[in-house]
């Protein structure tokens, strides 16, 4: 027998819940089921109206409520949870169905997972789904890996509830084979991380070396909002800055402890960096800044520690320091944006999952955290060159953090100079001179590596490997 539901969705907190509405308002009829059956009742009592649902109170009930080929969605808590949901309805699917997970599964589980299924004849599809909460019912950026088989039927579902680009195309497409899809997804995680480190690093910097107040940083940040910075996380740091705690009447930032916590994918994308040999410095600066500030002991212990205490400036070289902060920013944003594209064309180098950069970059364009005007612009320069070696190489991004590097420059030297720490921004302005630096002093590195371990070396005027017979005792 088989039900009517064209999608199944299994886990119905925050995201499982908006996403099955989502489907529903879009015209789907959607078979839910929640391990505790409570949830899915209150779905259905609050929003029973919007759509066609199929509430469902057993593992059984919901298979036999889906169409066939069946397609089961499973929101739940990443890891083993998924692999305990997976286990409960592998065994009732029959070949040709689907398993789409859009948790935020770590892709080499994926991969895993994707295998396994196949052997039993079921296409696993890990989705990235980004967008938070609202995205999920208005729009999410939704980042599908799988078989191309899969994406025939499904694709055009994901198309109808994701976001819509300003052009007006969905923010989906089908990234590649198996974990292609939560590898993306990690990525964007990642260069989450940069952008929120780099906009905390300008806010730190208008704070304590212009001297503005949080209410004239919301300013800076909105005005900024209207220009090339123009983006989802600039538009929500200016309403943050200009939030009033409601119980002390300061300004809200003031009263939060700075202590930034992490749930993984920044981690998870360092780590895999790490491993394809990839060097992703802003990304790995913005996770070790959020794991610093919870070393509440060492900061303390720290505090004696001799050093500069910024002198605020006067109104005129503030709304100079100011507009040398947002080149600062902007530079640096394209490095993060350099850094995380480099990863993913590496990983689908290393993986085989030949994706397409430019149209990674085009369904980020809404929806998603990272949201920002800037990635049109990223999707032109991946379409004019698919083979384009970084974002860098590209004539017009190479011209405006050319444009930049004279403030980005002052602003790094200012930081040091009066104490404040800018991780992010220094991180990038290194690797910008490293990839523009003729001779980098790696020869040296090597030369020493060669030294104490016979590594060997190559010269710059023969072809050959070279071992010196280094003079003492050794
Ligand atoms: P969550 O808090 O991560 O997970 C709660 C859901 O998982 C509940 O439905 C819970 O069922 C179910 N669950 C937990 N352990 C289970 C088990 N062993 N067996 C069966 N069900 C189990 O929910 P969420 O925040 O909505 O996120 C869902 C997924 O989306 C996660 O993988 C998350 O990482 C990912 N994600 C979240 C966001 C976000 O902004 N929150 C954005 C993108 C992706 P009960 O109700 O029975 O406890």
């Amino acid at each position: 027998m088989s039900g009517t539901a064209q999608i199944g969705v299994t886990g119905l907190a925050v995201m499982g819940r908006n996403l099955a509405r989502n489907f529903a308002r879009n015209g789907y009829t959607v078979a839910l089921h929640n391990r505790t059956n409570a949830r899915t009742r209150e779905l259905v009592e609050s929003f029973g109206d919007e759509g066609s649902f199929v509430p469902t109170e057993s593992a059984e009930e919901f298979v036999a409520a889906l169409e066939r080929p069946r397609r089961l969605m499973i929101m739940v808590k990443a890891g083993a949870p998924t692999d305990a949901v997976i286990e409960e309805f592998a065994p009732l699917l029959e070949p040709g169905d689907q398993i789409i997970d859009g948790g935020n599964a770590h892709f080499e589980d994926t991969r895993r997972r994707e295998r396994e299924l196949r052997e039993r004849g079921i296409h696993f599809v890990g989705v990235g789904v980004s967008g938070g909460e609202e995205g999920a019912l208005h729009g999410p950026s939704i980042m599908p890996g799988g078989s191309p088989e899969s994406y025939d039927t499904l694709g055009p579902m994901l198309e109808r509830i994701a976001a819509k680009a300003p052009d007006g195309t969905p923010c989906t497409t089908h990234i590649g084979p198996d974990g292609a899809g939560h590898f993306v997804k990690m990525v964007h995680n990642g260069i989450e991380y940069a952008d929120m480190q780099l906009i905390a690093e300008a806010y730190h910097l208008l704070r304590s070396v212009a001297g503005y107040s949080p209410e004239k940083i919301a300013e800076t940040f909105r005005e900024w909002n209207t220009g090339r910075l123009d983006s989802y996380l600039i538009e929500i740091t200016a309403e943050v800055l200009a939030h009033t705690d409601p119980v002390t009447g300061k300004p809200f930032v003031d009263v939060v402890a700075d202590r930034a916590e992490q749930k993984g994918t920044g981690r998870w994308t360092v780590q895999i960096a790490l491993d394809l040999g990839v060097p992703v410095s802003g990304i790995a600066e913005a996770v070790f800044a959020r794991s610093l500030s919870g070393h509440i002991d060492l900061r303390e212990a720290s505090q004696s520690l001799p050093g500069p205490t910024p002198q605020p400036l006067d109104e005129a070289d503030a709304a100079r320091f100011a507009a040398q902060v947002e080149q600062a920013l902007y530079a640096s944003k394209i490095v993060s944006y350099t850094q995380g594209f480099h990863q993913i064309r590496a990983g689908g180098d290393t993986y085989d999952w030949n994706i397409d950069l430019g149209s990674v970059a085009a369904i980020w364009r809404a929806g998603c955290i990272i949201r920002a005007a800037f990635l049109d612009r990223i999707r032109t320069a991946f379409d004019a060159r698919a083979d384009l070696p970084s974002l860098l190489s590209d004539k017009q991004f190479a011209e405006e953090i050319g444009a930049a590097q004279d403030d980005w420059r002052a602003v790094v030297a200012t930081a040091a100079r009066q104490g404040v720490p800018t991780p992010g921004f220094s991180a990038a302005l290194a690797y910008y001179d490293a990839l523009r630096a003729r001779r980098l002093p790696a020869a040296l590195t090597q030369a020493q590596r060669d030294f104490f371990g016979a590594h060997t070396y190559r010269r710059t005027d023969r072809e050959g490997s070279f071992h010196t017979l280094w003079g003492g005792d050794r």
